[in-house]
């Protein structure tokens, strides 16, 4: 095992977890294991894939990231690693579906995972560990709930129950039941590490207005040391921002209505250390491997202690030390309910929708969210009723969600005016206490600005930067 991190992958050491999971899903076992961010889950079924026979299927919810894992593995000398995606053509499917024995790690999409061919070749082949990333979309209490994960389970029965390895990086008690029942797992074996992330200082810094807060923002990216990211809760406010800090420093922005080009673009930007700063709504960071970001700023409270946790956690991945700073005006409480009002559709707008399912239109007047989950609850009600009543069994379902999402919200409302350790209450949330840190939050007495010279290196470097700069994104900019 110790040959294999060394020769492999060029480790001299495990790190917290990694050594008991390995073990554990080397003899056989179920596992659910959750370890912070950053913190080396892709080696738990990677290193096992050079020890068992047969092949090892990973399931994650984005492309993406299972496209930067295949290319890490190819970096590493590994030819037997194929990504199954829409993106494959026939051809390509279907010699990949001919040789699917011969392939060591076999990553798929959990849409994929659907299509009767792929299926049937899986269970053909020996399928020694069935790993599902990011397991927290299983969940529909989770943030970012994917229906495709839930036939998950299906499948893993379809395959005979092949041991499973489920990991996250977020996930409260409920969560983690629903992972375990959703994917059928027997005497499974949970692996809670801590997620407290001790090299990354928590501080809220209040403001009185938006004005102010952009001020502050201004401020804090002036002295931080860089690259860092500022998240936002909207396109425009990420575009608005980024134009704000325009200038001073390689900065972009980033959200869910760019094409998926640009979006790719500005991310290798960032990943390769050409961008100070990045601008940008929760569309950005999930599974981006970058270890040398030192600060993540909120200019807007998020809604849910998971994603704010997992936007933290992008910071540091090195283990220096970075900082985590939310910007606070009186007001922003509006914004955040606003947008969770916004999530979830009224009365009127479910009624349209399933007219405008049922006859076959495209435009639901819907959020892609929104639609996924009426589409999933869909499937498990009786079509056969008509609308008013459909639409009705729809509404206490929603209702149902919007709940659990206003208790989320409330507690991001009082944690953000918690008087004590902002680190002990935001962990409390996930049922764990912080571990030892000296410089831990605002509340416990951190200051926000330390070392200082690394502050005055960068910005020499930066201004023999700034006209290439001008340059980049000069054309992009006066489009706005
Ligand atoms: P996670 O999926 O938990 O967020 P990753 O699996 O992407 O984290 O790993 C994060 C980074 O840590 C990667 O760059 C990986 O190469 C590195 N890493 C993982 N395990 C070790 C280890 N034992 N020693 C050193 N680096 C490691
Ligand atoms: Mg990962």
């Amino acid at each position: 095992m110790f040959n294999i991190l060394k020769e492999r992958f060029g480790y001299n050491s495990f790190r917290t977890g990694q050594k008991e999971i390995i073990e554990d899903v080397l003899n056989g076992r179920n596992c659910v294991a959750m370890l912070p961010t950053g913190g080396g889950k892709s080696l738990c079924y990677q290193l096992p894939g050079y020890i068992l026979n047969g092949s090892v299927l990973i399931t994650s919810p984005l492309i993406s990231l299972m496209e930067d894992q295949v290319q890490q593995l190819r970096n590493r000398g590994e030819k037997r690693v194929v990504a199954l995606n829409r993106f494959l053509s026939y051809r390509e499917k279907r010699d990949v579906l001919r040789e699917l024995a011969s392939y060591r790690f076999i990553y798929a999409s959990p849409e994929i995972l659907q299509s009767p061919l792929l299926i049937e070749a899986l269970t053909r082949i020996n399928i020694s560990l069935f790993v599902v990333d990011e397991a927290h979309c299983i969940s529909q209490w989770g943030h970012d709930f994917r229906p495709d994960f839930l036939k998950l389970g299906l499948l893993r029965q379809t395959l005979g129950y092949p041991p499973c390895l489920a990991l996250t990086a977020t996930a409260t008690r409920q969560v983690i039941d629903d992972i375990v029942t959703t994917l059928k797992l027997d005497r499974v074996k949970q692996h809670m590490y801590p997620l407290d992330r001790t090299n990354i200082c928590l501080y809220v810094q209040y403001v009185h207005t938006v004005e102010e807060k952009i001020e502050a923002l201004k401020q804090l990216v002036a002295t931080l040391p860089k690259p860092g990211i500022v998240y936002v809760s909207s396109r425009q406010w990420a575009e608005t921002l980024a134009q704000t800090l325009h200038g001073d420093y390689r900065v972009s922005y980033y959200h869910g209505g760019m094409d998926g080009e640009q979006r790719l673009l500005i991310q290798q930007q960032f990943v390769y250390d050409q961008l100070d700063v990045i601008c940008c709504t929760n569309a950005f960071g999930m599974g981006i491997d970058k270890s040398n970001v030192r600060f993540v700023i909120h200019f807007h409270l998020p809604t849910q202690p998971e994603a704010y946790w997992q936007e933290v956690g992008r910071a540091g991945r090195d283990g220096n030390e970075s900082i985590a700073v939310l910007l606070y005006a009186p007001g922003d409480e509006q914004l955040g309910q606003a947008m969770i009002d916004m999530e979830f559709p009224t009365m009127e707008q479910i009624v349209y929708a399933l007219h405008a399912l049922q006859n076959g239109q495209k435009e639901t007047g819907l959020t892609d969210v929104q639609q996924r989950l009426i589409l999933y609850w869909l499937e498990q009600v009786d079509k056969q009723e008509n609308i008013h009543t459909l639409a009705k069994q729809l509404y206490v379902r929603i209702e149902q969600r919007k709940q659990e999402k206003m208790t989320k919200w409330a507690f991001m409302q009082r944690w953000v005016n918690e008087q004590t350790c902002r680190r002990r209450a935001i962990l409390s949330y996930f049922e764990q206490k912080p571990l030892r840190n000296e410089r831990c939050c605002d509340r416990c007495g951190a200051h926000l600005y330390v070392n200082a010279h690394i502050r005055q290196n960068q910005q020499v470097q930066l201004r023999s930067w700034r006209e290439e700069l001008r340059s980049m994104f000069a054309v992009k900019v006066e489009n706005e």
